[in-house]
């Protein structure tokens, strides 16, 4: 192998660090460090996102709804103003006299004095067409002086990722410097090119530089695509890495040892004769295949995933049974409080009249009886325990822990899943089930969980209603509340969520008891509760339990609700500023009314003006209750940049590749891993940490 000489080594320069380029001192290196950025080659790898197009002034009249644009022109007029909230609206005139509008909300008194009518200014944005014509809400801009020849760009410009504290374009110039470095002598092919399937003919070296600085005569469309060849190179590397690193980490877990859980006893059977349904075709289907996994001395590691109510507890409660059938135990975690309850009442109410021990653990468990459950699970006489992420905490030992339940994996991170391997004891690792209602398609799941099997319930329970979607404005509040006056003098229950960006649960709890104070005050006669994080856990179960049995006609809840909580008889919701939730969470939320006989409505509650990307989630919820619908819309629709917080933190994040774009890649660098594994086996270490970095870590535990 005569490349060896020359690969499996990453290139000296690579490993400076980042503090060795000009300007970047010690603070400055911290928050490049903070998001993983701590060598010349990390910089190199923090691939643009997408380019703007600074090359071409476009005529007004030339814009395209949505497509971002480079437009010149005059002021015409200058207007501030509010309406609901601050507003400053400059009017610009092109050169044909077209007039763009240009919208800002959050603007200092310096800045908006600086527009004065007649200046010439040069705004780069995303135009939609309002009603008065097209606009650009918060373009970046520039005041051109008089007489200024101000020449187009040359080329694209790059947009990166952004790193907290660090402004995009300090980080542009940080990246330029370090690439600067990147020179001829830099040896960073890992991998020979001429092994690459696609692209061979470019190094890494050209096709880092092409994709950071594209020249001026690059295919625009092509890399816009991330169709280039240059781009197609990368992308390689980077599934390779990946492939390489799920190989590395399944490798590692299939040497460990599982207990074979095989024989059937008549629990389940008695569970299944006890249910007041029967089973779907889908639930049958995917319990087969649990069971199969579960029979085997290896450890299972399958995602469950199946639509909002299509019934994921029953088959956990008796993939349970199958393990306690053979004198095993089993941790059930979900990812809040009242979730993890929720999964309590039923795995209680379904097991215990089988004589099996179901055991509880959060965060607030403390004192005598944190005490008496940790006892009980280490000395085995609690088979099965619901909670928290709690029970992934160390002081929690089992005598014998054969399966773990993890639900709702999206608000987990991977390292957490796999904290609870290591609690197995001598049996060997625990099998894993991830559940999961967020619909990911099979492609994706095969390499974004790629340490995972999948299985998948693709069939609702029957006699579920779909639930009428409606969108309303904000304005029409009161409205809104009449329609709740209505549905609970007609019986029915209801929900009215509120939401907020902030994160704190304090703020949230806030806004809700000041929304129950409202509601109240609006809905006098009905009675009314809450149910917020930052509540005692008894009060909450009591509130829960009121909603459930009908004392409770409306529950005021912040997005808690969100997961798992099930309350056939609410066929109203209500969702507050629904314009700043995310598809996914939308749609979960949703899926609490429709599960009873009655019709339901979900309404969305929006404050204007909507965003052209808000308006397109809120219209996608109101056409399909489809989640693999819903959820092929949201990837299409959440656009690098977008903020809130619906990001799946349980699926793998690329740089430049996109599973379901280059799928068709994805057997040729499973061919590729085998000759790197093979005949590099010391490229692979290196390979994984220049793609993945950080999280390596996480798949060394
Ligand atoms: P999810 O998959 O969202 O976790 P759940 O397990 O909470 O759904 O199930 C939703 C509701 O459907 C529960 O009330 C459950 O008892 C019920 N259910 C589950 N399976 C069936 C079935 N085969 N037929 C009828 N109802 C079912
Ligand atoms: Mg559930």
């Amino acid at each position: 192998m005569t490349s060896r000489g020359t690969t499996g080594r990453p290139a000296r320069a690579a490993s400076a660090a980042v503090d060795t380029l000009p300007g970047v001192g010690a603070q400055l290196a911290a928050r490049l460090a903070d998001a993983g950025l701590c060598t010349l080659q990390d910089l190199w790898f923090h691939l643009p996102l997408r380019y703007e197009d600074r090359t071409r002034l476009v005529p007004v009249r030339a814009l395209c709804h949505g497509q971002p644009a480079q437009v010149e022109g005059r002021v015409t007029q200058v207007e501030q103003g509010f309406r609901g909230r601050p507003q400053l609206r400059v009017a610009l005139a092109d050169a044909e006299g077209d007039v763009l509008t240009l919208r800002f909300f959050h603007f200092r008194r310096a800045q908006a004095v600086r527009f004065r009518v007649g200046c010439r200014l040069r705004v780069f944005g995303e135009p939609r067409l309002g009603l008065l014509g097209p606009e650009m809400v918060h373009p970046s801009y520039r005041l051109l002086a008089e007489a200024e020849a101000a020449p187009v760009a040359d080329r694209l410009d790059p947009v990166y990722p952004a790193v907290a504290g660090v402004g995009p374009r300090v980080l542009a110039r940080i990246i330029g410097a370090a690439l600067d470095r990147l020179d001829a002598e830099a040896e960073l092919e890992l991998v020979p090119p001429d092994w690459f399937p696609v692209a061979a003919g470019w190094s890494l070296r050209a096709a880092l530089l092409h994709v950071h600085r594209p020249p001026p005569d690059a295919d625009l469309a092509a890399l816009a695509l991330r169709q280039h060849p240059a781009q197609l190179r990368l992308v390689v590397e980077e599934l390779l890495a990946h492939h390489l690193s799920l190989r590395c980490q399944r490798v590692s877990l299939q040497q460990q040892g599982a207990p074979a859980l095989a024989r059937r006893g008549a629990l389940s059977a008695r569970l299944r004769a006890a249910l007041p349904f029967a089973l779907t075709a889908a639930q049958h289907r995917v319990l087969e295949e649990i069971e199969a996994d579960l029979a085997r001395p290896r450890p299972m590691l399958r995602l469950l995933q199946g639509d909002v109510g299509s019934g994921k507890t029953i088959v956990a409660a008796l993939a349970a049974l199958r393990a306690v059938e053979n004198g095993q135990q089993v941790a059930l975690v979900a990812p809040t409080e009242i979730l993890a309850e929720q999964h309590l009442q039923s795995l209680r109410g379904w097991l215990e009249p089988l004589g099996v021990r179901v055991g509880w653990l959060a965060g607030k468990v403390t004192g005598k009886a944190r005490r008496a459950v940790l006892d009980a699970l280490a000395a085995g006489e609690l088979e099965v325990v619901v909670g928290t992420h709690a029970l992934m905490q160390e002081g929690v030992r089992f005598a014998r822990l054969a399966l773990c339940i993890v639900d709702e994996q999206h608000r987990f991170g991977v390292h957490q899943r796999l904290a609870l391997r290591d609690k197995g004891g001598a049996a060997g690792v625990p099998h894993q089930l991830v559940m999961t209602a967020t619909p990911i398609p099979r492609t994706l799941a095969m390499t974004a969980y790629a340490d995972l099997d999948v299985s998948r319930i693709d069939e609702l329970p029957p006699g579920r209603k779909p639930v009428r979607t409606v969108v309303v404005s904000s304005g029409r509040r009161l409205e809104v509340m009449d329609r709740i006056r209505e549905a609970c003098a007609r019986g029915a229950q209801a929900y009215w969520v509120c939401t907020l960006i902030e994160d704190s649960e304090d703020v949230q709890a806030q806004a809700a008891e000041s929304t129950l104070v409202e509601l109240q005050k609006a809905l006098h006669g009905l009675r009314l509760g809450l149910v917020h994080g930052r509540m005692p856990p008894a009060e909450k179960a009591a509130v829960m339990q009121g909603f459930k049995q009908g004392g409770i006609q409306v529950l005021v809840a912040t997005t808690v609700i969100e997961v798992g909580v099930d309350v056939p008889n609410a066929s109203l919701m209500v969702i507050e500023n629904a314009e700043r939730l995310g598809l996914a969470q939308l749609h979960q939320l949703r899926g609490r009314v429709g599960r009873g006989a009655a019709e339901s409505t979900c309404v969305l509650l929006y404050q204007p003006p909507l965003s052209p990307l808000a308006r397109q989630r809120l219209q996608t919820l109101r056409e399909t209750q489809d989640g693999f619908v819903i959820a092929e819309r949201d990837l299409a629709l959440r656009g690098p940049g977008e903020v809130l917080g619906t990001r799946q933190t349980g699926l793998a994040q690329f740089r430049l590749a996109d599973l379901e774009r280059d799928a068709a890649l994805l057997e040729q660098v499973a061919a590729l891993g085998e000759r790197v594994m093979a005949g590099l086996p010391q490229a692979v270490e290196p390979l994984i940490r220049r793609w993945i970095g950080q999280a390596v870590r996480y798949a060394e535990v």
